[in-house]
């Protein structure tokens, strides 16, 4: 049988060009989980997805509530469950003001992070009866949230701190709408949830590979630096940025190429070692690399989970 993935915000950028790339293989069904239903079946026929490849569901990662209703249309279809993909992600590098989720959550890490948090909690059941051969269970993470490269060094950096933000809600009434408890900063709230994203993979990876032979990975695709990921950014930005990455930095990559990376990552068969935060090189070859030293901290990944559990209601 065909295998199915779900990969959430395929509207746009990594996820349409992962859905696409997935799609076109035609040995696997892509469930395009996403928030603007009109906006991805568009953006699937003008890819040119075959239209036997795809399905698009509602899932807006910034209402819980919304995420179980995704889990029960789901599971109302009768398909399998053989790989999830958490692709989908808010950046509001210019924000001046914080602005919250359905449930009261600063919206970057409330999305990012607590969205896909709650949505791979409840999809590793349905993962774990998959009958398939390789069941893998893929969030992407971001170089920008790893303090040990060049990028991730850029200010605002990446800091979980404590977690006593995260802890009091993640809203400006009971504390503060940051993980760690400062003000509120648009990048950085984008960067710690990154963070988030690598920690859980392995904390998914500690606790639930070896009783379910599950895969769990992140990666970094390289720089693309033309998705809409951008597109809150000032307009200097927004021309100046592509460029850069191309001729400066060396770190571009097109849509089309990430895409084929993460379609990698689900399933070809070499890239099934489980724990494993992947990059590419020049050359375009694959490698594991390492995670800063707060994307592997061990104590914070189990604190961030049982603070998360608490938050989504799981707990
Ligand atoms: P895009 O903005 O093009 O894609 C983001 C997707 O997320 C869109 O489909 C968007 O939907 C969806 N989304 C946003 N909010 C929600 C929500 N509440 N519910 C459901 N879906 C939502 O950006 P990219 O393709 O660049 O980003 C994809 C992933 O790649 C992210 O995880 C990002 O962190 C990561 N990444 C990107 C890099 C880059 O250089 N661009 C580098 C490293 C990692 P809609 O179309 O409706 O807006």
């Amino acid at each position: 049988r065909k295998g199915n993935v779900i990969i959430t915000g395929a509207s746009s950028g990594l996820g349409l060009a992962t859905a696409k790339a997935i799609g076109e293989s035609g040995d696997w069904h892509v469930i395009m989980a996403c928030r603007d239903f009109l906006k991805a079946e568009k953006a699937a026929k003008s890819a040119g997805i075959p239209k036997e490849s795809y399905t698009v569901m509602h899932l807006d990662l910034a209402s819980l509530e919304s995420v179980r209703q995704f889990v029960d249309t789901f599971r109302r279809s009768g398909r399998p469950l053989d790989a999830l993909v958490c692709n989908a992600a808010v950046y509001l590098p210019t924000a001046k003001e914080p602005t919250f989720t359905a449930d009261g959550f600063e919206l970057s890490v409330g999305t990012n992070h607590l969205g896909h948090f709650l949505l791979s909690r409840l999809l590793l059941d349905d993962l774990k009866q998959s009958d398939h051969p390789q069941k893998r269970l893929i969030i992407v993470g971001s170089i920008t949230g790893n303090t040990n490269t060049l990028a991730g060094n850029v200010p605002p950096k990446a800091n979980l701190g404590d977690l006593r933000g995260l802890v009091g809600g993640l809203n400006s009434l009971n504390c503060s709408p940051m993980i760690d408890g400062g003000e509120f900063d648009g990048a950085k709230a984008y960067k710690d949830s990154k963070v988030c994203n690598m920690l859980t993979m392995q904390e998914f990876h500690r606790r639930f590979h070896e009783e379910t032979g599950i895969t769990f990975a992140s990666l970094y695709p390289g720089c693309i630096a033309e998705t809409g990921l951008f597109r809150n950014h000032i307009p200097l930005f927004r021309a100046l940025f592509p460029p850069f990455q191309k001729y400066i930095t060396k770190g571009y990559v097109s849509e089309a190429e990430a895409g084929k990376r993460l379609a990698q990552v689900v399933r070809d068969p070499s890239l099934s070692k489980s724990g494993v935060y992947w990059s590419w090189n020049s050359t375009s070859s694959s490698f594991e690399n390492q995670l800063s030293k707060e994307a592997s901290d061990t104590e914070k990944a189990r604190k961030l989970w049982e603070v998360s559990e608490k938050l989504v209601g799981l707990a």
